[in-house]
């Protein structure tokens, strides 16, 4: 591939108006960011608890630098792997509930671990239409026969798997979709796999620290045990406020991953700072639960804030709250106008989401105030009208 081949798709790609820009951050994550010089009300991260720049993780950070160094070194199997990978595997264990669990460099690696080495060519893996790129690519590196089932329609996955004739069957999901905020019927995906004997693969990226007891994630809010959801995978790159992730379920599963899990062997192992920090994170998550609180208060007076104006967002309850715009050029624009009124929001078009359902997809975190989300409607309700947005709680 020449220079000028790629120099035209790209220009097609800025034509279709899905070009990807990146803004260098020119301070902490946090609700204000400095970028270019200016700084802007921050409605974007996944920072949820508001733990990125907490200055009890930074305090622990920087003990732990001094008494660990920067670099783990090594791949986890040789010397990478410390007492303080070990001790928040142990932590995140008997938090979830799970027997074991292990850590990861992050949810992208953990989803390609998880499915390479448990799932066969000749098995059945069926995925929610809607899954995380992380699950699909995971889906076609392990070569098994790929079906997707529409979002978070149980029919449609039961006439999947009554038709399936493959010995090993798998259903995977998020439980937060990241993308659109609704959330998985868990329970109900939780009995099917039972019925068909179909293991099913949990991604928690944004339940867990904000979901459950003690922020234990999705599994934990509804009761799920290890036996109906064997395989959890968290993220330690959102509520966290850090990077990594983790994935708990029996000895056994843990055990396996370790034996075969290609992204768990063959890639640097988590600098132990990071794990002994994440200890940190998980206490405060576990004790600080007006953290969840807050935000949930943050969620719904946006969500009636909007509401009381007649703007439509997209069902969702959680900290992921989108706002259907349909064309990927109107969202980009109607991003632009945010940012000129010195709010960021993000406008998510395809391939991250499906041709026309581009969106705005708004993240809320505990530390937002609300007057900031005061601010942030007022400018929503401005861009509907400067763009004649006609909202819908309907994804076409
Ligand atoms: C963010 C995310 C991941 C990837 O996690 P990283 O730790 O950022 O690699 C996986 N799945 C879902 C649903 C996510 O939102």
């Amino acid at each position: 591939m020449n220079q000028i081949t790629l120099i035209q798709a790209l220009k097609k790609r800025k034509q279709l108006s899905l070009y990807r820009i990146r803004y260098p951050r020119e301070s902490p994550q946090k609700t204000h960011i400095k970028v270019a010089n200016q700084y802007y009300l921050n409605f974007c991260s996944n920072d949820y608890l508001g733990l990125a720049s907490h200055p009890k993780l930074i305090q622990s950070f920087q003990k732990s630098v001094q008494k660990e160094g920067v670099g783990s070194g090594a791949a986890n199997l040789i010397t990478g792997y410390s007492v303080a990978h070990q001790q928040l595997e142990s932590a995140l264990a008997e938090w979830t509930g799970r027997e074991s669990a292990l850590l990861f460099s992050n949810g992208y690696l953990a989803n390609l671990g998880i499915m390479t080495a448990l799932i066969k060519r000749k098995d059945t893996l069926t995925q929610d239409q809607l899954n995380h790129a992380s699950l699909l690519d995971a889906g076609i590196l392990c070569r098994a026969k790929l079906q997707r089932y529409r979002h978070l329609n149980t029919n449609h996955l039961t006439a999947i798997l009554d038709k399936s004739i493959q010995k090993n069957k798998f259903i995977a999901t998020e439980s937060i979709f990241s993308m659109n905020g609704d959330q998985a019927p868990l329970p109900q995906l939780a009995q099917i796999a039972t019925m068909y004997q179909a293991t099913l693969i949990v991604d928690d990226a944004h339940g867990i620290g904000v979901l459950g007891k003690h922020g234990a994630g999705s599994l934990s809010y509804h009761g799920l045990s290890q036996q109906e959801a064997p395989i959890l995978m968290g993220t330690l790159g959102k509520a966290f406020g850090l990077i990594g992730a983790f994935v708990a379920g029996s000895t056994a599963l843990i055990e396996t991953l370790i034996q075969y899990a290609r992204t768990y062997i063959y890639t640097t192992a988590l600098p132990a700072s990071i794990a002994e920090t994440a200890l940190v994170s998980l206490k405060i998550i576990q004790s600080e639960s007006w953290r969840r609180h807050k935000l949930y208060d943050n969620i719904t007076y946006f969500k009636t804030k909007m509401a009381s104006l007649s703007i439509k967002l997209l069902p969702s309850n959680t900290a992921i709250q989108p706002l259907f715009i349909g064309e990927a050029s109107t969202a980009l624009q109607v991003a632009y106008f945010l940012k000129s009124q010195s709010i960021l929001v993000s406008a998510i078009r395809p391939p991250t989401v499906p041709i026309d359902t581009s969106r705005l997809r708004i993240t809320l975190s505990t530390e937002h105030t609300f007057q900031q989300i005061d601010q942030l409607v007022l400018a929503l309700k401005a861009a509907c009208e400067a763009y004649s947005i006609k909202t819908t709680d309907r994804l076409l």
